[in-house]
Parts: structure tokens; C-alpha cells; sequence
């Protein structure tokens, strides 16, 4: 799906505008400094065409700096976007940071769409033409608070987004597009280096004028490799912003544009929080997984034996991703990863034949039938593979199934067809 970032200074109302597109209250509503959110991009449709919005609202802002800082931000959303929608306040009119912005936007190539907001009746549009001077093209007056002007907005939204995906996201054939992701400060950027050594080349954004490198290409083991976005791993970024919000943001976006993601989890600290959280976005994305417990230079045996426990407690969930236990100082096993990341993706590709996963559906329901209830018995009538990467089951049956029976059914699945470091997603459709 192609997507659309939504960008521009705090309070111009860029959380209810990705509310009044996606056509719920999901988004925080004010672009208060310091929020942070969980989820940045949507699921948003309109005339029967389907995009992801991203939400860029919510970072934080110092008045020190701010027009650069903003800038920067906007740069990195608008770098793994195919269009880009500008919003400005219809009522304060052009400031100094929308100027910054619009230099970026200028240099991305990237279409825009330009939103002229809080132009909530008739009288304030005169203000909103006052937007031609950023040079942008057409300003769509509308009120993302009353949805005035939303319709033609959306069309011009349309008519800017690709109707295919852009290369960046769906690029067929080429390297597979590996992604490092983990929290702050777990070894990614070591890690990236460490990978790719001297060898490495940079691959420039679509446009081919942006400042810096999205992607790079690296060579492992005679294969090359496309990793994701790691401009933000060498530039350090997120020092330089400082915003859990923000790194959350670019995480998202690199698993979303990823095939397998490598999540780096420090192996001489605590699992955390995060760490979990991470592990999830990637697997609720459906992508290949690897995990790599890093810094194991600093672990002694009884660390080891902590992590163990802890893996057994938090990551038990997350069984099925290949791990490695690696050093990105002393690079040990750091040649192991490819060999992880090759079976992650040959695991997410499995396809099974609707031959072999009905007489395994056929053989799990006489060993282990689905219990009785009131008086019927629920059946698996028939199963397909729907879709590969990662595998997605559909299963028919009459009657529905017990959860507790769907999960048995999944992890038999798991267990006679594999999907090593891949998802599996199962879906029941039940006739009553
Ligand atoms: P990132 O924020 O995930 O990109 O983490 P960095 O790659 O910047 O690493 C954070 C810190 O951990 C740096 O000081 C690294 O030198 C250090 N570091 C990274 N990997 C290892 C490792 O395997 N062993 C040790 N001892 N230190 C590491």
C-alpha cells in the first residue's frame, strides 16, 4: 500500500486530521510536546483505494531551534513516504518552521498535498489562499474539527499517492530488505557496521536528492542484502531528537518496509518493556524475525543463566524466531546471522500444498477431534493457504471452534510445517 505522510508544525492539527482520514478517534488528539504514542501509521481508504497514513504529530518541540529540529523530523517521515501531506494553520498563516519544512519538501521531490487548516467557515478562506505563497501549489482549505473541505482533500490525496507501491516498499526481485531494529543503545549502529565492513554501498532515496542515504547495501557471504533506513542508525539520530515517540516512529517504519527484521536485545541487561514491544510490532506486522542477543562480551555465567530465564518468561512467545548470541565489538558470530536471516525467510515464504494441509487437518482432527459442545461437534471442513509472507491459513468449518482448539490446531501447524522465524496467521471462517 502506498503511503502517505502527514506533516507540519506542532498545533496546526495534524492528529485530527489523521482522525477525520481514517474516520475515527484514534490519534491523540492535540500535538501536546512530550506525548508519546504507540501507533503512528493507520490503515486509512477512500473511494475504494487503500493507503497508510502516517501520523507525524506528537513530536516533541523546543522553542530553541525548533524550525531545524522540525525540519529534520519531517525530512526522515518524508523520506520512506510516497506522498506527503503538508499541513498548515489557515489562521496563523506562514511561519518560519512551515518555510523549513517546505525546503525539505522541496528537496524530497516527493508530491505534496497542501492543507490549509482551521478554516472552519467561509469567511477565513481568503486566509487559507494566503497559502499559495509557500509555493506548494493549491492550499485545500478545510476544518479537520467540523471536516469541512475533507472531500476534496482526499481526492487531490489520491490523485498525489502512486497507485502501485512505491520501489522503496514492495520491490520485487531485488535484495531482500533486512531491517535492524531494538532499542536505543543495544548495539544496532555496531552491528550495521560490524555487517558491513568496508564493503559497504550507499543506496540513494527514490528521487535521488536527499541529503542523506536511506538504504544500504551489504554484501554477506557472497549475497546482498538491502538494509533498511539505517541513515538513522549511522546519523544518530535519536540523540540528536532525543524522543522515545520518535524512534518509535522510524522503528515502525523500517520493520513496515522490512522482509525480516533483526532485533537486537542486549543481552548484558535485563529483557524489558521495550524490548517486548518491539518483538510484537514485528510480529503483528508479519515479518521474518531474527533475534540477536548482543553484547554477550559482557556476559558472565550467571548473567547467562539469568537470560535464560528471562527468555524462558518473556520471549517464550517469540519461540519461533531464530536467535544468535552475538558481540558487535568482537564480532563473534556475527557471520552466523545471515544463515539466520536466510532460514527466517525461507520460513516466511513456506507455501503449503491445500493437498498436504488437508490430510494434516485430516490427521490432527482424528487424533485429537474438537470437543463436544451442547451437543455438536465442531469440524475443520477444509484449510488453504491463503497467502505466503508470512503464512496465512484459512480454515472452513462448521460450527466454531473453541480458541483454545484454534491454538492447538496453530501449533500443530508450527510443528509439522516449520516457519522457522515467521509469523503464522490462522483464520477462521465459520458456518453456523
Ligand atoms: P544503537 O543505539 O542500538 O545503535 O547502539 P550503538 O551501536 O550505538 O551501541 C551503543 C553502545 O554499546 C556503544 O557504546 C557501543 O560501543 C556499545 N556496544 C555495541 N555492541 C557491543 C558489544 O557487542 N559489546 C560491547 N561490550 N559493547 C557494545
Amino acid at each position: 500500500k502506498p503511503v502517505l505522510a502527514v506533516v507540519g508544525r506542532p498545533n496546526v492539527g495534524k492528529s485530527l486530521m489523521v482522525n477525520r482520514i481514517i474516520g475515527r478517534r484514534e490519534a491523540v488528539v492535540q500535538d501536546l510536546p512530550g506525548v508519546t504514542r504507540d501507533r503512528v501509521s493507520y490503515d486509512a481508504s477512500w473511494n475504494g483505494r487503500d493507503f497508510i497514513i502516517v501520523d507525524t504529530g506528537g513530536w516533541v518541540s523546543d522553542a530553541d531551534g525548533m524550525a531545524a529540529r522540525i525540519a529534520e523530523q519531517a525530512e526522515l517521515a518524508i523520506g520512506a513516504a510516497d506522498a506527503v501531506l503538508f499541513v498548515v494553520d489557515a489562521t496563523v498563516g506562514i511561519t518560519d518552521e512551515d518555510e523549513a519544512v517546505v525546503r525539505v519538501l522541496r528537496r524530497s521531490g516527493k508530491p505534496v498535498v497542501l492543507a490549509a487548516n482551521k478554516v472552519d467557515d467561509q469567511r477565513l478562506e481568503a486566509e487559507a489562499a494566503a497559502m499559495w505563497n509557500l509555493g506548494l501549489g493549491e492550499p485545500y482549505p478545510v476544518s479537520a474539527l467540523h471536516g469541512r473541505g475533507s472531500g476534496d482533500l482526499l481526492d487531490a490525496i489520491l490523485t498525489a499517492l502512486p497507485e502501485a507501491p512505491s520501489a522503496n516498499y514492495e520491490e520485487v526481485g531485488g535484495p531482500r530488505r533486512v531491517a535492524i531494529v531494538g532499542k536505543p543503545n543495544v548495539g544496532k549502529s555496531s552491528l550495521l557496521n560490524k555487517l558491513s565492513g568496508q564493503q559497504r554501498s550507499v543506496v540513494d532515496n527514490a528521487s535521488g536528492t536527499t541529503v542523506d542515504p536511506v538504504d544500504e547495501l551489504v554484501e554477506l557471504g557472497g549475497e546482498v542484502y538491502r538494509f533498511i533506513d539505517t541513515a538513522g542508525l549511522r546519523r544518530r539520530v535519536k540523540e540528536a531528537s532525543g524522543h522515545e515517540y520518535y524512534a518509535s516512529l522510524r522503528t515502525q517504519q523500517a520493520i513496515e518496509r522490512a522482509e525480516v527484521c533483526v532485533v537486537v536485545i542486549d543481552a548484558a541487561e535485563t529483557i524489558s518493556d521495550q524490548d517486548l514491544k518491539i518483538l510484537t510490532m514485528v510480529e503483528e506486522a508479519g515479518k521474518a524475525m531474527v533475534i540477536a542477543y548482543n553484547k554477550w562480551d559482557l556476559t558472565d555465567d550467571e548473567r547467562r543463566r539469568y537470560l535464560e530465564r528471562e527468555i524462558e518468561r518473556d520471549i517464550h512467545a517469540f519461540g519461533w524466531a531464530p536467535h544468535v548470541n552475538i558481540s558487535a565489538l568482537t564480532g563473534r558470530n556475527v557471520d552466523k546471522l545471515k544463515k539466520a536471516i536466510d532460514a527466517a525467510l525461507e520460513g516466511w515464504e513456506t507455501r503449503v500444498s491445500t493437498g498436504q494441509l488437508n490430510s494434516f487437518l485430516g490427521r490432527v482432527a482424528a487424533a485429537h477431534p474438537h470437543p463436544v459442545r451442547s451437543g455438536k461437534q465442531p469440524r475443520i471442513l477444509f484449510g488453504t493457504q491463503a497467502q505466503n509472507c508470512p503464512p496465512t491459513f484459512v480454515l472452513f468449518t462448521s460450527g466454531r471452534l473453541d480458541p483454545q482448539y484454534e491454538r492447538f490446531v496453530e501449533r500443530r501447524l508450527r510443528e509439522e510445517f516449520g516457519f522457522v522465524g515467521s509469523p503464522v496467521a490462522v483464520e477462521v471462517r465459520a458456518r453456523e
